[in-house]
């Protein structure tokens, strides 16, 4: 309680005052210390390509132009490691925009078992190159009603399709399904190389790779789960992982029910 003596009861205020300053304090710290961190991460990231693309176009203007095929070659690569600056550059954009809460959200209601099958139709090409088998789960409705983000919850889907592409071996399976109670879940399901559970926690950290898939070069830019979780977060929802390494891992997340879904039900 407050304290009857005046010279006390001053120094409890000019107490109180100190340690709501200090958290302030505190609180600003731990931010820069967030700003810092992330422009290391982003630099650090950024300098790869655009350090790949300079050697190789300084290589070209050296001498190598006069050869077409090394020409090609050298191009070739240059624009890979372009493309994937590009990337890079439009998730970090993605990411900033979500980390400072500058997220219009459109909420509508969609059939996201249509959805799904338009992502799978975005990836058939690469899938039929390597081998993988794009399925929608047997039992699940032929509509699934959702109230959320059309564009954003694509984009998780194609995030999370493409990392179950990429982290595998092949000949492969993914798995889109869905499981309807009070909510919608959906489900990302891979025959993959699994994730250890030592790392399970991180992976939805931004720049986040597991070691392997590091030291594989499998051209990711270890955004791509960050966005995941920052649009369900945008929707109230988190996203839950199951994984055995070497089994493969299940991506799950739930949405709202769409208004159509609970017509059809009664
Ligand atoms: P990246 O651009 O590296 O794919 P992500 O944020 O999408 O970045 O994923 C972070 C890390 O999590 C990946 O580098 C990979 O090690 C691991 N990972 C993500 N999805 C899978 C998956 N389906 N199977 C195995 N490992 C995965």
């Amino acid at each position: 309680g407050k304290s009857r003596n005046p010279i006390k009861r001053v120094n409890e205020e000019i107490y109180n005052y100190a340690s709501v300053k200090q958290r302030e304090i505190d609180e600003l710290k731990r931010m820069e210390a967030y700003r810092r961190e992330f422009l290391a991460d982003v630099s650090h990231e950024l300098k790869t390509p655009i350090f790949a693309a300079q050697g190789f176009i300084h290589t070209l203007l050296d001498g190598a132009l006069e050869d077409p095929e090394v020409s090609r070659k050298f191009l070739g690569k240059s624009a890979k490691s372009l493309d994937g600056l590009a990337k890079l550059v439009q998730n970090l954009l993605s990411i900033s925009r979500m980390e400072s809460g500058d997220l219009a959200m459109h909420f509508e209601d969609f059939d996201i078992r249509q959805l799904a099958s338009d992502v799978f139709d975005q990836f058939e090409h690469k899938a039929e190159k390597k081998n993988i088998q794009l399925v929608m789960a047997e039992n699940s409705p032929k509509e699934v009603y959702v109230f959320a983000d059309r564009q954003r919850i694509s984009q998780v889907l194609v995030n999370l399709v493409s990392n179950a592409m990429k982290y595998t071996e092949t000949p492969a399976k993914v798995e889109i399904g869905f499981e309807i109670d009070d909510e919608v879940a959906v489900y990302v399901k891979d025959s993959g190389m699994g994730i250890p559970p030592e790392d399970i926690d991180r992976i939805f950290e931004r720049f986040y790779r597991v070691e392997k898939s590091r030291a594989k070069d499998l051209g990711g830019t270890g955004l791509g789960l960050a966005i995941v979780r920052h649009i369900l977060q945008a929707h109230g929802h988190s996203v839950h992982v199951e994984s055995q390494v070497g089994k493969g891992s299940t991506f799950k997340f739930r949405l709202r029910k769409g208004e159509n879904m609970v017509l059809e039900r009664l």
